[in-house]
């Protein structure tokens, strides 16, 4: 008889892990025991050395749904056997290292549950087991058992006991198992906050929504705003109220097929839908058409299928798809309290569909769209947090680090024992709510992961907020401050979720965004780097342009036509050669002298190599939002949008653009676009065409730059990053013309390319550097 000591680590617990090992131990005829501890699960095994062999390869063949296995060691074990195999309970574990698994969708089998009459949980929408259900969003601390979840509050009936100490049953130690009897309720208020007393609450609230009344939803992780899609009337009543004027809405629909009815969806989209994480996936609008306050100027509809079996029994109540958008007041955190939707929300939603399970931790739906051949996520939150990504080869010996991320988009990372777990989506930190929320995540994630950082990794602009409590932090505990550049992490972040090993050869970046600050001080954001995870040079950049009012350049793209223009050419000159065109009018009208005068003298007016800002002003050129955005990026998408249906048919302007030398660094200049897009308009060209045109003209110059830098630096890889590459024609037409000049191209996918993917780049800067 031989023994053997098995360690799995991986997304090990609280998925089912421990009687998936209990049944297959019992298969291959062994004894022994199996149980959690701080780095993950442990499994004592005794019997033949064939039937042992047997079993471990059987492992990762066998795995629950949620479980993930990152590794398995075996050595041998000398005890003496046991009668039986066991699972042995919990031990508290100080610290636990081992990852929690994520929130998930509802399983097949829960699915069925809910839809047969004759199953006790018949219709319950709480309904969950092993495989699917709450996890982050219910999660106070570790080990992740009942008594430290929001479930707490509920004990469960003799039956539900039994199934979860039953090692057969499918929720054995299913932490939020519950049945009708035993576990949560849902209920339908009004605005009074009265209860509406009815049999079944969902399919009253999915009959208040058909008839085009708001009701504000509590979901997983957050309060939903539902409404009618099919319903111009309730979506512009939505918009109006929620006071959110131009960002897509989100949808859900019943199921695929009810989706293909609004968007084209090939093979890859619908994996992503179902996938266990159930994420908003950006689809080609197509086919039947919604209410056109939806996703204005957008030709992208962002689509969801029910995650909870709350959100399956309501659309299976509906036969259109209805919005489902974040319950908050305009820039704000989602609510996730009752009295606080009942507070914040009142005078947008007209109903509530409450329940009574409390959710512990905001997790907003992520967004995945499918560029270049890949599904790429470009808000990482439910569903994914708080999974970790293990570093590659070398990151193992780093300090224990936390990387305080960006402004905008915010995620926050902490590097521990070479994984790097970075947080869910936090959102814009200029809200003092968020804020609050993004504090509060950083303490949570330090309990949940027994961290304590040795190095505190910020952003070197000083404003950011995140960087200014990075600096608080590392004031009252023993930890090392260390500042990063903005870009140089974009490009490191892509390095390290590929793989790359902590001593790769350099490689070169083109990381074009909204703007980051930059080594010399000034903003940058269209960049062309070689770098490693331990330094970073920069090579070539935009040609810098005033933003002229600082921040207010962001939210209103005319500064930056009107900054670029006078860059490139003589004003008057262009009053009397295209006095005629609408952007040159609309600029006329404005206080041009002043801006003039503080572009001159350097007030408040940064000069910035953005690509983000160049956007806005070939974009405002095109009379695209040229008087103001509601979001970053808006007038973007409605260049791309506008581009993507001639896009085949076009070529580059020739002579768009020159390259000038600027102390060793090449700086890419576009007089030569402007006076090509300004002829264009001139003679009344589609604008359709001209948009097309800019899309390749940019495109070209990026691939024949980094072809260039190729040649001059022998580097044959490229990082493509930064929030601008969410553009799909830029990052699929660039990667693909470089890869048919014999390159590799890395661009990210698990995480975002905009600055949510921003701390995991820092995270491995900062472990790069202290290794
Ligand atoms: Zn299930
Ligand atoms: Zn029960």
């Amino acid at each position: 008889m031989a023994g053997k000591a098995i360690r799995a680590r991986g997304v090990v617990q609280g998925v089912g892990f421990r009687p998936a090992i209990w049944h297959l131990a019992r298969l291959h005829r062994l004894t022994g025991a199996v149980w959690n501890d701080a780095e993950g699960v442990m499994i004592h095994a005794f019997g033949s050395d064939e039937d042992i062999d047997a079993f471990i390869r059987h492992i990762p063949l066998q795995l629950p749904p949620l479980a993930r296995l990152d590794s398995l060691e075996a050595q041998d074990l000398n005890a003496p056997p046991d009668h039986e195999f066991r699972i042995v309970a919990s031990r508290e574990n100080h610290g636990a290292q081992t990852p929690i698994a994520a929130d998930a969708a509802t399983c097949p089998d829960c699915l069925a549950e809910i839809a047969d009459p004759a199953n006790r949980r018949y219709r319950y929408p709480f309904t969950n087991c092993t495989h699917c259900g709450p996890r982050l969003s219910i999660i106070r601390g570790v080990p992740y058992d009942r008594c430290r979840t929001s479930m707490a509050e509920f004990a469960m009936c003799p039956r539900c006991r039994h199934e979860y100490d039953d090692p057969n049953d499918r929720r054995f130690h299913a932490q939020a198992n519950c049945c009708p009897d035993c576990g949560p309720r849902l209920w339908l208020e009004n605005g009074d906050r009265e209860t509406w007393h009815c049999d079944d609450p969902v399919t009253q609230a999915a009959e208040l929504i058909r008839q085009g009344f708001i009701v504000a939803v509590k979901g997983l992780g957050g309060f939903h705003l539902a409404c009618n899609a099919a319903d111009p009337d309730a979506v512009a009543r939505l918009r109006q109220r929620k006071r959110r004027h131009a960002k897509p809405f989100a949808l859900m629909a019943r199921d695929t097929d009810m989706i293909a009815r609004h968007a084209r969806l090939d093979e890859q989209e619908s994996r992503a839908l179902h996938n266990k994480a159930a994420p908003i996936v950006l689809l080609a609008a197509h086919g039947m058409t919604l209410a056109p306050g939806i996703a204005p100027d957008d030709d992208k509809l962002g689509f969801m299928l029910p995650y909870t079996p709350l959100h399956s029994l309501l659309m299976q109540a509906l036969d259109a798809p209805i919005v489902l958008t974040s319950g908050n007041v305009s820039d704000e955190p989602q609510c996730t309290d009752n009295d606080e939707a009942r507070e914040k929300l009142a005078g947008i939603a007209d109903y509530w569909l409450l329940h009574d399970r409390a959710i512990v931790n905001r997790l907003d739906d992520s967004v995945a769209r499918l560029m270049d051949g890949s599904i790429r996520l470009l808000r990482r939150a439910r569903g994914y947090s708080p999974e970790t990504l293990p570093l590659p080869a070398g990151f193992e010996a780093a300090d224990n680090i936390l990387a305080m991320g960006a402004e905008l988009k915010n995620s926050f990372c902490l590097l521990k024992n070479g994984q790097a777990i970075v947080s869910q989506h936090i959102g814009d930190l200029e809200n003092a709510a968020v804020q609050h929320d993004y504090r509060n995540a950083i303490a949570l994630y330090r309990r949940l992961f027994g961290f304590t950082p040795r190095r505190i990794a910020v952003d070197l602009h000083p404003d950011y907020l995140s960087t200014q409590y990075g600096q608080a932090l590392a004031a009252t505990e023993p930890a090392e401050l260390v500042d990063l550049q903005h870009h140089h992490a974009h490009l490191a972040a892509c390095l390290a979720e590929h793989g790359a090993p902590l001593n790769t050869e350099p490689v070169l970046g083109a990381i074009f965004d909204g703007s980051g600050l930059g080594d010399d001080g000034t903003l940058w954001g269209g960049e062309f780097l070689l770098a490693d995870y331990r330094h970073c040079t920069r090579l070539g950049h935009f040609q810098p342009i005033a933003l002229p009012g600082g921040a207010q350049a962001m939210r209103e793209p005319w500064r930056n036509a009107y900054a670029q223009l006078l860059h490139y050419f003589d004003w008057p000159m262009l009053r009397q050669e295209f006095g005629g065109l609408n952007i040159i009018t609309l600029l006329t009208g404005k206080p041009l002298d002043t801006l003039a005068t503080m572009i001159a003298r350097q007030l408040n007016s940064p000069p910035s190599s953005s690509c983000g800002r160049w956007f806005d002003a070939f974009a405002a050129a095109l009379d695209l939002h040229a008087e103001q955005v509601h979001y970053e990026g808006q007038a973007a998408i409605a260049l791309e949008t506008l581009a993507t249906p001639l896009f085949a048919d076009e070529r580059p302007y020739p002579q768009a653009w020159t390259v000038d030398n600027d102390g060793g660094l090449q700086v890419l200049s576009w007089h030569g676009l402007w006076r090509a897009v300004l002829a264009d308009l001139q003679c009344s060209t589609d604008k359709a065409r001209i948009a097309a045109r800019i899309h390749h003209s940019l495109i070209a110059a990026t691939v024949e730059r980094l072809n260039r830098l190729c040649r001059q630096t022998g580097a044959d890889c490229i990082v493509l990053s930064g929030g601008v590459f969410q553009n799909r024609l830029l990052l699929e037409a660039v990667s693909r013309q470089l890869r048919q000049a014999g390159k590799t191209v890395l661009s990210p996918q698990r995480y975002p390319m905009n600055d949510g993917g921003l701390a995991l780049g820092q995270t491995v800067v900062a472990a790069a550097r202290s290794i």
